[in-house]
């Protein structure tokens, strides 16, 4: 007798989209759906679902892989050795110089690129000229596809495999794979959240119509921007060869990055995330150094992007090794990463209005959100000029404390 199709594999507010089940489905039952907040979740096909569990049994919101991870991981400062790269990237660029390790040994790289409509999904590079989409953290939740199969069809092929993805990707790979097979590298990185790929597209179509012309390429987080290392670069139809930037906190362009900062518009389950603390599943974890020598001397380093990598395992120290001569690395207390980093400490509270914010980013066109909650965002004018006038009095204030 058939058994019954499964209705859900895992409550709505616990599932983080990772795509383990669609792409474990041995019937393609399930495919993935933009819901009611605007982000990619499970749809099962009930006529096509067998009702074998598998998806149920492997869900990493149900059951975490158990893999061989440090509680104590080494912790280092580091930057890619090649300027050029390091500027293409959104931290120290650290990503480029283990993705370059694994191509030289015949690998097959997967991580976060724009597609041609420019949103956001997983996609493999085979050559450095192919990694280039794949740089830069995009702020959107990417949309995996089919690259769990593809990674283990590389593995397969005995061929080496380096997977970036956010904590919950990574874990959907493991699950996916059930196990840690020897050619897989994995990198998640420090991730407090990820907002929406429908107020992503929202934030697209107002620019568009702000410029009046179609956006060719984005770029949500170019050290290019001159006020702001965080900002953000486009390329316009109207004028392929004018480059547009504005920083993170510009009040009129900018208010999906401002909405992901003050922690608005993540997806629910971001907020009680499993995969947050140590250990981490990435062989190595990504982040940035924020705070590196703000508990020691300054490094002047700094201001050109400094990453924090955590080296959680064998095969992480292995590409570490690796790239010891494409890299610099400083040995870093493991204590200073984690007081600098509120990611590695616990998950990222949820602001009152969270919910009403990302239910009216369904409903709403962009500019009513933006109307609704911009004192919210930017605060009022009046706290904005209170900050203004403290930044402006502080050389003031250090000057008379010294005397
Ligand atoms: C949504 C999000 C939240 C983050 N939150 C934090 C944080 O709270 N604290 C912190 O220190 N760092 C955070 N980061 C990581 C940080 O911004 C850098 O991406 C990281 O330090 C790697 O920098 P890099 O210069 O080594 O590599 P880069 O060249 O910048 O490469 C980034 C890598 O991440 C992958 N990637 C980019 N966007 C996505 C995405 N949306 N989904 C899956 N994979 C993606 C790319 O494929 C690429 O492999 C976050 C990144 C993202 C995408």
């Amino acid at each position: 007798m058939k058994n019954p199709p499964i209705n859900e594999i895992v409550a709505p507010e616990k599932c983080t989209g990772c795509g383990l089940c669609r792409n474990l489905c041995p019937e393609n039952a399930i495919r993935m759906e933009i819901d009611g907040e605007g982000f990619l979740s499970p749809r099962i096909d009930a006529e096509r679902c067998v009702g074998c569990r598998l998806c149920l049994a492997r869900c990493p919101q149900r059951r975490a892989p158990k893999l061989e991870r440090s509680p104590k991981p080494e912790a280092y400062a580091c930057w890619n050795a090649d300027n050029a790269r390091r500027a293409a990237s959104s931290s120290g660029g650290m990503f480029t110089v283990y993705a370059l390790q694994i191509l030289a040994r015949g690998g097959t790289v997967f991580g976060a690129g724009y597609d041609e409509r420019l949103d956001v999904r997983h996609a493999a590079a085979r050559s450095p000229e192919e990694l280039e989409p794949l740089l830069c953290s995009k702020y959107v939740q990417a949309d995996v596809g089919p690259v769990y199969r593809e990674v283990k069809e590389t593995l397969a092929a005995d061929r080496p495999v380096l997977f970036v993805g956010t904590p919950c990707q990574v874990a959907g790979l493991y699950a996916f794979l059930n196990g840690d097979p020897p050619k897989l590298y994995t990198c998640d990185f420090l991730c407090h959240g990820v907002p929406s790929p429908l107020f992503y597209r929202k934030w697209l179509d107002h620019l568009e119509k702000a410029f009046k012309a179609s956006v060719q390429s984005v770029n949500m987080r170019s050290k290019e921007c001159r006020r702001n290392i965080m900002g953000v670069k486009l390329c316009l139809s109207s004028d392929p060869d004018r480059r547009i930037d504005f920083a993170w906190y510009d009040k009129k362009m900018e208010f999906l990055g401002r909405a992901f900062l003050k922690n608005y518009s993540l997806r629910k389950r971001c907020y009680t995330c499993p995969y947050v603390r140590l250990p981490r599943l990435g062989d190595v974890t990504l982040a940035d150094f924020w705070k590196l020598g703000d508990l020691g001397p300054y490094n002047p380093e700094k201001k050109n992007g400094i990453s924090l990598n955590l080296i959680n395992s064998e095969k992480g120290k292995r590409l570490l090794e690796w790239s010891v001569a494409e890299a610099r690395f400083i040995r870093r207390e493991l204590s200073e990463a984690v007081a600098g980093n509120s990611s590695l400490r616990g998950n990222t509270k949820e602001p009152r209005l969270r919910d009403a914010f990302v239910r009216d980013t369904v409903s709403c066109d962009y500019e009513t959100v933006v109307r609704k909650y911009h004192a919210e965002l930017f605060g009022t004018r009046l706290a904005r000029l209170k900050i203004k006038m403290k930044k402006l009095a502080r050389p003031l204030v250090n000057l008379l404390r010294r005397r």
